[in-house]
C-alpha cells in the first residue's frame, strides 16, 4: 500500500534539522508557530531547484537535499543573518522512498550544522522541483545589503571561484581531469558550503555584500550598480583552486569570473577596515581575498598589472545551464 503524503512527511521530514527552543509548533499542524525575539528583524528568502534547469536528471538525491537548503542559506549569509526556520515544498514524479531518505539525509545534515529547524512542508506529484523558504534573524538595523559600497572601498571575495561550474562541466564530460581534481570540483558543485559564519562576522565590517550565485562578474556588477560605482579588479588576485588551474591553466581567471553556483560572498569594505576584514575571515575560518577597489566610473575594469584585459561574460557560456 502506497504511503500517504502525511505518512511520508512524518517518516522523512518530521524533526529534520536542528531542534530549536523557539519553535512553538512544528510539522503536523496547519502551519508552524515560531517565536521571534523582539530585538531582531526577520530575514526571509526562497529559492527553487528544478530538474533540467538547475540540475541534471538523475542527480543524487542527497546532493539535491543539501543544495536546496544551501542556496537559501547563502542568501541568509549575504544578509549577515542567522538562519533559523525552513519550509520545504517538494514536487515528485513518484514517492520513491529511497530517494526521499537520501534527500532528507542531505538536507538534514546541513540544517543541523546551521541550527535550522524544518518546521513545515508539502509534498505533491509533479515534475521534480524543490522549493525551500528560509527565515533567519538579524539584530534590528544590522543586516548587510547590496547597497552601501562607496568609491575607494576594497572589494573582496570568499573561498575560490569557478569550482562549481568546473564540477558541472566534469559531470557533462566537458572537462577531462585527474580523478582527484574532478572529485574536488564535483564536491564543490554538489555540496557547496554557504558562508553563514563569514556573513555574521562581517556585520559592522562590510559596507555591502552579495552572494555569488550567478558568477562573480554578474553578482559583483549587481553590487556595483547598487552603489552607482564601478571596480578595478586585478585578475591575478582572483582566488582560483589548484583543480581549476589544472583544468584551465592561464585562463582559469575567466572561469573564476563567469562560473556560477559557487555560493561564496562578494563584499566591500573601507580600506580602514582591512584588519577587521582579516579578523572576520579568521573568526569564520574562511579564506577571504581582496580582488580590487571600487572606482567612480561605471562597470568592471579588469587589469593584469598595468594592462587592461578584455572579457565578455558571455564568452564562457558553455559552462552555464
Ligand atoms: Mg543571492
Amino acid at each position: 500500500v502506497a504511503s500517504t503524503e502525511s505518512e511520508l512527511i512524518e517518516r522523512y521530514f518530521n524533526g529534520l534539522g536542528a531542534s530549536r527552543a523557539d519553535v512553538r509548533l512544528g510539522i503536523g499542524d496547519d502551519a508552524a508557530l515560531v517565536q521571534v525575539p523582539p530585538e531582531d528583524e526577520l530575514v526571509l528568502t526562497t529559492d527553487s531547484l528544478v530538474e533540467g534547469v538547475h540540475f541534471l536528471a538523475g542527480a543524487p538525491a542527497r546532493s539535491l537535499g543539501h543544495r536546496a537548503l544551501a542556496i537559501n542559506l547563502s542568501d541568509i549569509a549575504a544578509m549577515g543573518a542567522s538562519p533559523a526556520w525552513a519550509l520545504l515544498s517538494l514536487n515528485l514524479p513518484s514517492a520513491e522512498e529511497a530517494w526521499l531518505r537520501e534527500f532528507a539525509l542531505g538536507f538534514g545534515a546541513l540544517a543541523q550544522r546551521h541550527s535550522v529547524a524544518l518546521v513545515g512542508g508539502n509534498l505533491s506529484r509533479g515534475a521534480l522541483a524543490i522549493t525551500v523558504q528560509l527565515a533567519g534573524l538579524v539584530p534590528r538595523g544590522q543586516g548587510l545589503r547590496r547597497t552601501g559600497a562607496a568609491s575607494d572601498d576594497d572589494l573582496y571575495v570568499s573561498g575560490s571561484l569557478g569550482d562549481a561550474a568546473g564540477g558541472l562541466a566534469c559531470l557533462r564530460g566537458q572537462l577531462a581531469l585527474p580523478a582527484s581534481d574532478a572529485q574536488f570540483l564535483l564536491q564543490r558543485f554538489e555540496y557547496p558550503e554557504p558562508r553563514v559564519a563569514l556573513g555574521l562576522a562581517l556585520r559592522g565590517v562590510a559596507s555591502a555584500c552579495i552572494d555569488v550565485s550567478d558568477g562573480l562578474y554578474a553578482d559583483a556588477t549587481r553590487l556595483l550598480k547598487a552603489a552607482g560605482a564601478g571596480a578595478r579588479i586585478e585578475i591575478g588576485q582572483l582566488p582560483v583552486s589548484a583543480a581549476l588551474r589544472a583544468a584551465h591553466g592561464s585562463n582559469a581567471w575567466r572561469a573564476a569570473l563567469a562560473g556560477g553556483e559557487d555560493y561564496e560572498l562578494c563584499f566591500s569594505a573601507p580600506r580602514a577596515r582591512a584588519a577587521a576584514v582579516s579578523a572576520a575571515a579568521a573568526q569564520a575560518g574562511c579564506a577571504v581575498t581582496r580582488i580590487g577597489t571600487l572606482v567612480q566610473s561605471e562597470g568592471i575594469a579588469l587589469h593584469s598589472g598595468n594592462s587592461l584585459i578584455q572579457f565578455s561574460p558571455s564568452g564562457f557560456d558553455h559552462f552555464r545551464d
